[in-house]
């Protein structure tokens, strides 16, 4: 059996370590120069910056379980809980997110009663809330839908729709509840309030922590409480180098954009410039929109649903500071900025805060977040443009006290990624039932990636390791 794995970021990767475990024949083809996608990261002047991702939800265990098999557990690092606090921009002010916010959902009165961030009337449909009856399911919605009939548009726009940016660089009124937050869509139809099977579901949690005899926030070992993120000590490129290091050199093609794909008897032919190949099996792990390219000959059909998955771009700019130049930052981990400000910037962390000891002392690194889905035309500016931009609105938020425009970076650093990000819009759920029913009559195709069940790092990699293992059951049948 000869597989073919197309795309070398973190989805791609994982699949051809699985292959290689198994002592299976595989090439794995990559269009850029470097392996990893968009998981890339640098040391400059004594800290890490990350260009793309900087960890994975901890919650997800594909992630820290894949760095543990590649040696790199001593490096886990948890984020820095302790110091855990998200403010959102309301006019030119940062307003702290409410204290007992799950899942979008205020579950604490007092503190929800006294932030400044809702007005009283969104206050009071708060509290109306709770009253709400149970409502089936019925078809797909977006996110704002489901949000602004439960608590009205100002928690659409200062809460749910930043929060989500913050993660899909997306908009809240075209991504899929049902995708994006299907909890939310099952407590409605169970319960109709959010806010009662959110604080029932918090109970039940508590409750079982207490029979278990173990603080909520305690891992599985009972130990140190973890971090909601994780990340590794060196920047997530240290998860590229290990897992690149356990492939065999030969079977890595860097600078090969697979330009077709075609049936080829029981198997798959591919051709890139150098020529073309046959291969048994395809891991497809490029984005969506190339993958639609590369079927569309295969299955038309296949091809326009693929194409349909919508993609945004995000823009990173890494900004060191010398810390005694700047005002006091506020707590936290940094701030998320609603799409009403009209501003470029949708979020900015302060990573020194956000995980300890990846930032040379008396330094602070901010990573500010640009782009989206509202403002993809930022792409296409010089670096220039988009440092000046990153650092004027920070003087604007954070106040010239803090950060003004006079106070240069010691090392800044931008980085594009354009269609990165799979945007789970209304219906998605559907679409890739869709793709999968026609991927199944294509034997020995697999379709992996942030676009279809799962946006994030751990996502890919579990998706990498699955469609891996169904290629090796697929051929040990034969
Ligand atoms: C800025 C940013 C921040 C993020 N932050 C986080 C985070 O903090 N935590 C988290 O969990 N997730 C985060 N994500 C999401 C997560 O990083 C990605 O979903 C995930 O890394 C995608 O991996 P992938 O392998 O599917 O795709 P990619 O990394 O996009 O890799 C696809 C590869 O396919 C290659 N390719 C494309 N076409 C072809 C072709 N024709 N032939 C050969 N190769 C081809 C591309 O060159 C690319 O290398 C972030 C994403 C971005 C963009």
């Amino acid at each position: 059996m000869r597989a073919a794995i197309i795309g070398g970021g973190v989805a791609g990767l994982t699949a051809a370590y699985e292959l290689e475990k198994s002592g299976a024949e595989y090439t794995l083809f990559e269009a850029g120069s470097r392996l990893g996608g968009v998981l890339s990261s640098v040391r400059a002047g004594g800290s890490i910056l990350e260009d793309g991702p900087d960890s994975f939800l901890t919650e997800k265990p594909a992630g820290a379980e894949l760095c543990r098999e590649l040696g790199l557990g001593a490096d886990l690092l948890p984020s820095n809980d302790a110091q855990r606090r998200t403010w959102i921009v309301v006019g030119n002010r940062l307003v702290s997110l409410p204290d007992g916010l799950m899942f979008l959902i205020p579950t604490k009165l007092v503190p929800t009663a006294l932030s400044p961030l809702f007005s009283i009337g969104t206050k009071i449909r708060m509290g109306l809330e709770l009253l709400h009856a149970p409502r089936p399911a019925d078809e797909d919605e977006s996110v704002a839908a489901l949000v602004e009939r439960h608590y009205g548009p100002e928690v659409v726009d200062r809460l749910a729709g930043p929060l989500l940016s913050g993660i899909y660089g997306g908009e809240a009124n075209q991504l899929s509840a049902r995708a994006v937050l299907p909890k939310l869509v099952e407590m409605e139809t169970n319960f109709g309030s959010l806010t009662r099977a959110m604080l029932a579901a918090r109970k039940q949690m508590r409750a079982k922590s207490a029979a278990a005899n173990r603080p909520p926030a305690a891992n599985a070992a009972g130990q140190a409480p973890r971090g909601i993120f994780t990340t590794l000590r060196n920047g997530l490129q240290q998860m590229v180098d290990a897992l690149a290091a356990k492939l065999n050199p030969q079977a890595i093609r860097l600078q090969t954009p697979i330009r077709m794909i075609e049936r080829d008897g029981s198997g798959w032919r591919l051709t890139h410039a150098g020529g073309s190949e046959r291969f048994d099996a395809v891991i497809l792990a490029a984005p969506a929109w190339a993958a639609a390219d590369l079927l569309a000959t295969v299955d038309a059909q296949l091809g326009d649903e693929l194409a349909g998955i919508p993609y945004s771009s995000s823009i990173t700019v890494n900004l060191i500071y010398d810390e005694a130049q700047l005002g006091p930052l506020p707590d936290g981990f940094g701030f998320l900025v609603p799409s009403s400000s009209g501003r470029a910037m949708l979020a900015c962390t302060f990573a020194h805060r956000k995980f300890l000891g990846r930032t040379a002392p008396g330094k602070a690194v901010l990573r500010v977040f640009l782009g989206g889905v509202r403002n993809a035309a930022l792409l296409e500016q010089p670096d220039e443009v988009l440092l000046a931009t990153a650092r004027r609105e920070l003087s604007e938020i954070l106040g010239p006290r803090v950060i003004g425009p006079h106070i240069e970076p010691e090392e800044a650093r931008v980085s594009r990624w354009p269609l990165a990000m799979a945007q789970y819009a209304v219906g998605h759920l559907e679409r890739v039932d869709r793709i999968k029913e026609r991927v199944a009559a294509l034997p020995g195709l697999h379709l992996i990636g942030n676009a279809y069940d799962g946006i994030g790092i751990s996502d890919c990699i579990r998706l990498g390791r699955q469609a891996a293992a169904e290629t090796l059951r697929v051929s040990a049948s034969r």
